[in-house]
């Protein structure tokens, strides 16, 4: 925040200073250095697990940065060659730190990122031939920038249509990024002009990263949402609307005269059956979606309680154990087990046992937080898993559960923190040796494992 502050306070009089531009040429490179030094700060002290991406980042600003600078000083070859050659160079490290952004989100490793990426890319350089390069001959650099703030703006629309967590980070982040392409779209309308409104804004661009970098949230910027949301609106918006600039340009040029034959019934042809492909499409996703949902509760789902069965436990736990080791944050399991079950069953029936079994889960779910997960282990035993809280308020929260036990009935259990080395077998049979601690201290408790593990 304070840096924040200090940022656009610079910023601020960064764009009040004398119009001669001899202030600008001094306190420009100060103040975009300091931003690239602090996205690299803020690497090092906040760690994220994908520190490439943000190197990258920081590198891209250091290219534009020396590339403004060169510019600013002399206008001459060979500098000028060397200016634009870290103009374009700036391109690729962006866009390689924006990938990785976007990857790293959606569980990586799938081909969607770079089709999606090509369409909205493709549909952009239509666009921009048509309508800019067509007429006036540009020249290689113009070309070059052109392309690369077309892949820009692809990748950062990606970004914006990617699940995730949207952090203090990744608003500061969009924004400095949406920032960015708006001060370069407005140089191709209005020259440079040091200080000018422009120069101003790439300068709070650069500020603005500065911040994202420095923001303890960062960190979350690359952890993958536990549940991704499988189907997509703003994407398949994103994708429509993509398709769709093709045909409208040809309409455009159609309209003004610069195509002569059948364009209104080739335009709005195309718009139509792109718009019935894309429904269509939306179609078959929706359906793919549902029934994935249905094999996902059958898989997942135990069928006597209803809440999550073993293999889901597993699957949950191998993710927040990786979100743990990516976040710092604490990550404790609780395994919990009914007191003399068996006796419940001789004494009322097993269609009894059943019924408790049930509503105890049911009980039990009532005293936990959304994210938290309640599994039936197997037989009466059932594990909890709590994020984000330490071992004393996740006790507490247990502790809260056993009260919460239906019919007058108790459990044992055994509550630890994951140390960050663990295996999950590991941290499940430390769980179960409190738990047993528990029986033979009289049952009806919970045993927590040494408090030290907080201090890990
Ligand atoms: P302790 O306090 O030591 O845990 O004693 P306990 O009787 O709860 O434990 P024990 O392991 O001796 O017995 C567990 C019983 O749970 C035996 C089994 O019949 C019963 N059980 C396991 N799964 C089910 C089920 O799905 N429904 C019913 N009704 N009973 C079950
Ligand atoms: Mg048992
Ligand atoms: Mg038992």
């Amino acid at each position: 925040m304070l840096c924040l502050t200090a940022g656009t306070a610079a910023a601020a009089g960064y764009a009040l200073l004398p119009s001669d531009g001899a202030w600008h040429l001094v306190a420009y490179p100060i103040i975009a250095l300091s931003c690239v030094i602090a996205v690299v700060a803020g690497v090092r002290r906040h760690r994220p697990n994908q520190p490439a991406v943000w190197y990258s980042f920081a590198a891209g600003l250091g290219a534009w940065l020396a590339n403004t600078v060169i510019d600013q000083l002399t206008a001459t070859a060979p500098w000028s060659q060397l200016s634009a050659g870290f103009l374009i160079a700036g391109y690729p490290l962006l866009g390689h730190a924006l990938f990785g952004l976007i990857r790293g989100r959606v569980r990586s490793g799938d081909r969607t990122t770079g089709i999606d990426a090509g369409i909205v890319a493709t549909s952009l350089a239509v666009l921009f031939w048509t309508l800019v390069a067509g007429d006036d001959s540009l020249s290689l650099l113009q070309l070059l920038v052109a392309a690369g703030d077309i892949a820009l703006f692809a990748l950062i629309s990606l970004l914006v249509t990617t699940p995730g967590a949207h952090t203090a980070s990744y608003r500061l982040l969009l924004t400095a990024l949406g920032l960015t392409v708006f001060s370069d779209v407005l140089l191709m309308i209005v020259p440079f002009e040091p200080g000018g409104p422009a120069d101003v804004i790439f300068v709070l661009a650069n500020v603005l990263s500065a911040a994202a970098a420095l923001h303890p949230s960062m960190r979350r910027l690359t952890v993958p949402l536990p549940q991704p949301p499988g189907f997509v609106r703003p994407r398949l918006a994103l994708l429509t609307a993509a398709i769709l600039l093709a045909p409208i340009v040809s309409l455009h040029q159609g309209a003004t005269g610069r195509i002569a034959d059948d364009w209104l019934p080739l335009g709005v042809g195309s718009i139509v059956l792109f718009l019935l492909v894309s429904a269509r499409m939306a179609g078959l996703v929706l359906r793919v979606e549902q029934q994935a949902r249905h094999l996902s509760v059958l898989v997942n789902e135990d069928p006597l309680t209803g809440v999550a069965n073993r293999r889901r436990w597993d699957e949950r736990l191998r993710t927040a154990m990786d979100r743990s080791a990516a976040t710092g944050e604490p990550l404790v399991v609780a395994l919990l087990d009914l007191d003399h079950f068996k006796r419940y069953n001789d004494t009322h029936g097993h269609q009894a046992g059943d019924e408790l079994l049930t509503d105890a889960a049911t009980a039990w779910l009532s005293g936990l937080r959304g994210d938290d997960l309640l599994a039936r282990y197997g037989g009466e035993e059932f594990c909890v898993m709590l994020t984000g809280r330490t071992v004393a308020e996740a006790l507490l929260i247990v502790e809260h559960l056993q009260t919460l036990t239906p019919d007058g009935q108790t459990f044992s259990a055994g509550l630890t923190r994951w140390d960050g080395r663990q295996t999950a077998q590991e941290l499940l049979e430390h769980a179960d040796r409190l738990l047993y601690d528990s029986k033979r201290s009289g049952r009806a408790r919970v045993t927590a494992g040494r408090p030290l593990a907080d201090a890990a």
